[in-house]
């Protein structure tokens, strides 16, 4: 075995820390591994085993605690991709392959502690006699040796992680070595532990020795045999040393077909002793069973393969197929207009894949689309499906993650992360509406999942199917470029005609009526009109709340928040202010913080009022709410699409959550209230955005048999983005993006970069901007633009003044080597990692 291992912590620090292994230990490449780190036990990922001597002098080589896998959980492609992330990202090979394995609650709490046998004989010993006399231990540690001893007990069988005994207890961690030492208590991985909580411990009754009157009559046909009532004894039992207790509980087992999860046993309040004793005698067997896991509650649409395949979705579904086949990476961007049956050619292309037995990901944007999207693939795939998103809690993605890496699930549905789903064999990655926002993650590793997802299918050789109706800029690009194949679905699926857009100008709106509205004349018409017809609408309002704006009349001041540069948001129901940025929350108030006036007004219109002014403008109709007040978890969300499509409700608002990818067919009309405010921030992508949120959006209409309708309300009609939306005209938006990026060196033209210095200090964020700065303007590289250090466009978030520097250049390889010189820099000018935040491929620029 070799003598030393290196291993990639989740610190942020860009090396990894080289550990001694103790004789007897296997530690495995891609396995898990507990270390001592500063004044703590941490574990990371081993990342090579060697027998090269350290040169440090000053350290000594600590020993490795733990090798917690036997088997890597990282195999050799996924720790090349996440070598791959860690260079082109920037970003500390520790911190990605945390990101990459859903087994958090493993990382974090990487120790957990069992009472053992001989503990349970202590402690009943501590119970009769108190202590013993010739202890050397304190009076105290006897007491919390006790405590332990009892805390455990309780808690049997389950996992109690070294946090929780030990602030439950107060025992220190010498105190709990001592005990391990003496076997009074067991230290385990939680990693192989975990295992027990991914099961669920079934009693079984073992029939050889035991008979009960139904077994009996089951054998023999003849009517049982009942004993007289009364005497609490429910079997004949060959063995007749039974008590009544252990009777019973074999009489319950019997009764409920010989298979009980134990769990369900503790209603019965016997002594914890009888079941092990029937355990003990061979009587009843405990075996684990897999818990059950629903996939979704959301019903499943109808089957997507009822209508025929148009001649464009066959020829897409074969050309993925002949790549599939050729097992060398290809790219394909399926580019088709909104209902155009995108998800039939997935579910098609990932059926094939699993029948030659191979692996497929599909990835989408987030958990609005998950619910509709699993369901289907829960349809066409059965068990072999497995989701991973972020409304799943730790358990359930560790649950899903294990069924994945042992191969029970092969199609793997998921947002973002799942792009590291550890299938075998993948052959097919798909990437859902690839254009959307939430698949770059915003925290470190800042990667971009659907440009992991093409780094993946190249290492892999396998397909990468980008699939949009309206593809970023990059993606588009490239096809046109020919480094992916472009495939089209220029049709609705059963010739169903796109949506009439009328565009509303609400400059006119406001000149005719006098005031400012939210819902015009002619969309409240057009309401009127649909709810007359049972027909159902959607109204968009890209922005939650109450009212966005808190203002003074007297000093013209707003209601900021404590910690970010940005209004806070009054949220009427739950009667309070919060900030969208960081969650702060605040008292709503009853005069202004600055100058003490009274006149304070609420500005601006949320979701939140809107659905007010919708139920008071229509009080019949039955209106529902998404978005992320109304939307805590899966349920809410499946709850109100159900009612959506069971037609319990008429009318859906919500933010750009409804405009994702639903397919309700009741939706004939699609009202955009304010969905271009985006167009008035200085972000180069703002057009972008509006257009696919319009696009999107309208999308939703008309999906039925009946046509839909779009009546979009706007403040900047003549704008390019709205007017090539209203169109359906996504080669007219294309052509002149790409006109403005070419001119101003954006993406697809040159690769961006945010370089974000921040500090609580604002002296210290200037002056450490200025630094950088400087050397910036000193080391100067030919070809690549710095702008900046500026004040960024949102100053101030979450406590931290904020100063950038965004990069542009044509050359990503020079622009990464000369990100890395500078964190260099920045390291000997002892600037803090964490104060600097490298975001290669930047989408959020504020
Ligand atoms: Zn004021
Ligand atoms: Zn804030």
């Amino acid at each position: 075995m070799p003598l030393f291992c290196d291993v990639a912590l989740p610190v942020p620090l860009d090396m990894p820390f080289t550990y001694a292994i103790p004789p007897g230990m296997e530690p495995v490449v891609g396995g898990r591994i507990l270390v001592p780190f500063r004044q703590q036990r941490m574990s990371g990922i081993v990342v090579e085993l060697h027998d090269r001597t350290p040169q440090t002098t000053s350290v000594k080589i600590k020993n490795v605690i733990e090798a917690l896998d036997l088997a890597p959980v990282l195999d050799d492609q996924l720790l090349k991709l996440g070598k791959w992330i860690s260079d082109y990202y920037l970003a500390p090979l520790g911190e990605v392959f945390r990101t990459m394995l859903p087994l958090s609650a493993e990382f974090k709490r990487s120790v957990a502690y069992r009472i053992t046998d001989t503990g349970h004989m202590a402690l009943h010993l501590a119970g009769m006699s108190g202590s013993s006399a010739r202890s050397r231990r304190t009076p105290d540690e006897q007491l919390i040796e006790f405590r332990v001893l009892d805390y455990l007990g309780e808690r049997d069988g389950a996992d109690v992680s070294e946090n929780r005994l030990r602030h439950a207890t107060r025992a220190s961690r010498a105190l709990l070595d001592g005990m391990v030492r003496k076997k009074w208590i067991a230290r385990e991985d939680v990693s192989a532990a975990r295992d027990a909580a991914r099961t669920i411990k079934v009693a079984v009754l073992l029939s050889a020795d035991v008979e009960t009157p139904l077994a009996a009559s089951a054998e023999t046909g003849q009517a049982p045999s009942l004993p007289p009532r009364g005497r609490g004894v429910g079997v004949h039992v060959k063995n007749p040393k039974l008590n009544a207790n252990q009777r019973t509980l074999i009489d319950t087992l019997a009764a409920a077909g010989g298979r009980v999860p134990i769990e369900s046993l503790r209603g019965l309040d016997l002594p914890r002793t009888t079941l092990s004793t029937l355990v003990r005698r061979g009587l009843i067997q405990l075996i684990d069973e897999p818990k059950a896991f629903t996939v979704s509650k959301i019903r499943p649409r109808p089957s997507p393969f009822e209508f025929d395949f148009s001649p464009a979705q066959k020829e897409a579904l074969a050309k993925t197929r002949d790549s599939v086949t050729s097992r060398k990476f290809a790219g394909v961007l399926l580019h088709g207009v909104t209902g155009s049956g995108k998800t039939a050619v997935y579910l098609a292309g990932m059926r094939e894949v699993l029948d030659q037995g191979r692996s497929a990901i599909l990835l989408v944007p987030e958990i609005g689309l998950t619910p509709a999207v699993a369901a289907d693939l829960h349809h066409v795939f059965g068990d072999e499906v497995a989701i991973l998103h972020s409304a799943l809690t730790h358990a359930e993605r560790a649950v899903q993650w294990h069924r994945i890496k042992r191969g029970d699930a092969r199609v793997v549905v998921g947002t973002r992360s799942a792009v590291f789903a550890p299938v075998s064999d993948l052959a097919l990655l798909i990437v859902d509406e690839e254009q959307d926002s939430s698949y770059k993650q915003e925290e470190t590793p800042r990667y971009h999942a659907r440009d992991v997802a093409v780094m993946r299918a190249k290492m892999a050789g396998a397909v990468v199917v980008l699939g949009s109706a309206t593809p970023s800029l990059e993606t588009y690009y490239n096809a046109k470029k020919n480094k992916y194949a472009l495939l089209e679905l220029p049709d609705r699926v059963e010739q169903r005609p796109l949506p009439e857009v009328e565009i509303l100008d609400m400059r006119q709106e406001f000149q005719e009526t006098g005031h400012e509205q939210v819902i015009s004349r002619k969309l409240a018409e057009e309401i009127r009109d649909r709810l007359n017809k049972k027909e159902q609408v959607m109204i968009l309002l890209n922005r939650r709340g109450y009212s966005p704006v808190v203002l003074c009349r007297a000093c013209g001041q707003t209601l900021q928040c404590k910690n970010c540069a940005v209004a806070m948001t009054h949220h009427k129901r739950e009667h309070k202010m919060e900030c969208h940025y960081c969650g702060y929350v605040a008292h709503i108030p009853d005069k202004c913080a600055h100058c003490g006036s009274e006149y304070v007004y609420f500005v601006g219109t949320g979701s939140e009022k809107l659905e007010e002014l919708l139920h008071g403008m229509f009080p019949q109709a039955r209106i529902g709410r998404l978005d992320r007040d109304t939307v805590r978890g899966r349920e809410d969300f499946e709850h109100t699409l159900n009612a959506l499509n069971e037609g319990e409700l008429d009318m859906l608002v919500g933010t750009q959550m409804i405009a994702k990818g639903h397919d309700v067919h009741g939706v004939t009309l699609v009202g955009v209230v304010g969905a271009d405010h985006a167009l008035s921030l200085p972000d180069f992508r703002a057009a972008e955005r509006t257009f696919q949120l319009l696009t999107q959006v309208a999308g939703r209409a008309g999906r039925g048999e009946s046509p839909g309708k779009v009546v979009l309300q706007t403040y900047f009609p003549d704008h390019y983005a709205v007017q090539f939306a209203a169109r359906h005209d996504f080669a007219g938006f294309y052509d002149k993006e790409l006109q403005f990026r070419s001119w101003m060196h954006y993406p697809p033209y040159a690769a961006i970069a945010n370089v974000v210095v921040r500090s609580e200090e604002l002296d210290q964020a200037l002056a450490w901007s200025g630094e950088l700065g400087r050397w910036f303007e000193r080391t100067r590289h030919e070809g690549i633009r710095v702008l900046g250090p500026a004040a960024a466009p949102i100053l101030r978030l979450k406590r931290d003044y904020r100063y950038h520097f965004i990069l542009k250049s044509p050359s990503r390889e020079k622009m990464n080597t000369w990100l890395r010189a500078m964190l260099a820099e920045a390291a000997a000018r002892k600037i803090p990692r964490t104060q600097i935040i490298v975001d290669v491929d930047a989408v959020w620029l504020m």
